[in-house]
């Protein structure tokens, strides 16, 4: 196995690289990385939802379920793709009906996220995944906003929410959507697009986005996870979004990746993700290392961590563990694109980002030899 400070550290990324990177020996990389303080960009918070948290709030809500046990919930967690996945996802979210169920899932996440060193917290929710069963807007956002800022309150992580549309629905629906989402305005920063990819180009929402867009939103949209390069363009032309969700499948384009590099938009890449839904066959064949020496803002997010193995330090450790091209450069690298890819203030992300050059500095220093 080649050490990790043997990879190439040249970086082709619009940061020079603190000093102590370099002193930073390939040993104590692995408890680096768990206390580096970290943006997670791409995390549906349904997809947070344990099963032993299902069952809780099944038998608070009177919800029948159709699995005998938790065991037997965890064990059919056994997907081939993403739509098998997205079939029992739907049914988990099934147990969220009071406002207080949308809390306590949030609340659940952002301890997990607490313990990971994450700092900053940008959650996706699905609003058509509880509105078609009859469950209020009102109901989801005013559960899932509670615990975001009682996270800052408390735990000192910052959240924000960020609302997805359905693709696999049709745009009058996301339109209805967000129309619904207007009186709630000040609770969300942003909208993005997730679901089933196949099938549904980034161009089927053209409208909703222009109109996100005007309401001075942010946004997003996944792409290039099981849809090809070109939802990936289509997302950046047509949607206009800010950051590429997944966009693993960028490397199959080096025009697309010429762009995105020289565009610098953040891609939020998911490691065991990709794993679990055979996006690849291997952890150590991701693009990450890829995407990473072609100059591009990659970062590691934990996407659905109750369905898929893993929060994001998990995400971080499988992936450092498989790809030994990655060593202290591409792991300051990929927490500094997270917090500065963050809808945060710049001055907010510059403070995070003294803590991460100190978490860095004080690594190198504790790896120092000791002076005669
Ligand atoms: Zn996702």
């Amino acid at each position: 196995m080649t050490a990790p400070q043997d990879a190439p550290l040249k970086a082709p990324w619009s940061f020079a690289l603190p000093e102590s990177v370099h002193r930073v020996p390939a040993s104590a990389l692995p408890a680096l990385i768990e206390r580096l303080p970290k943006a997670e960009l791409h995390l549906h918070i349904e997809g947070s939802l344990e099963p032993e948290l299902i069952f809780a709030l099944a038998q608070r809500n009177g919800v029948a379920l159709p699995y005998a046990s938790v065991e037997a919930l965890r064990a059919a967690y056994a997907f081939t793709d993403l739509q098998s996945f997205l079939d029992i996802y739907y049914a988990g979210a099934s147990v969220l009906l009071q406002e207080q169920d949308f809390f306590d899932m949030a609340w659940a996440y952002l301890l997990r996220a607490q313990a990971d060193q994450v700092v900053r917290a940008e959650l996706f929710f699905d609003p058509q995944t509880h509105t078609e069963r009859g469950v209020p807007f009102e109901v989801v956002i005013r559960g899932l906003h509670r615990a975001c800022r009682q996270a800052q309150a408390s735990l000192g992580v910052s959240a924000d929410l960020i609302l997805c549309f359905l693709r696999h629905l049709s745009e009058e629906e996301a339109l209805a959507t967000l129309q619904q989402a207007l009186p709630y305005r000040d609770l969300f920063i942003g909208v993005g697009l997730d679901s089933a990819e196949r099938g549904h180009p980034p161009e089927k929402f053209a409208r909703v986005f222009a109109q996100a867009r005007a309401l001075g939103l942010h946004v997003v949209a996944h792409a290039g996870e099981e849809g090809p390069p070109a939802y990936v363009w289509s997302a950046l032309d047509v949607l206009q979004v800010e950051r590429i969700d997944h966009g693993v499948r960028s490397v199959e384009d080096p025009a697309l990746m010429d762009r995105l590099a020289a565009q610098g938009v953040p891609l939020t890449v998911c490691p065991l993700s990709n794993l679990k839904l055979c996006v690849v066959r291997d952890l150590a064949d991701h693009p990450l290392p890829t995407l990473l020496a072609a100059g591009l803002k990659a970062t590691i997010n934990a996407d659905d961590p109750a369905y898929f193995g893993g929060y994001l330090n998990d995400n971080w450790r499988a992936t450092f563990a498989a790809l030994p091209q990655l060593g202290p450069a591409q792991a300051y690298a990929l927490a500094r694109h997270s917090l500065e890819a963050t809808f945060a203030p710049p001055e907010v992300q510059a403070a995070w980002v003294a803590r991460l050059d100190a978490a860095f500095e004080e690594a190198a220093a504790a790896s120092a030899p000791l002076r005669p």
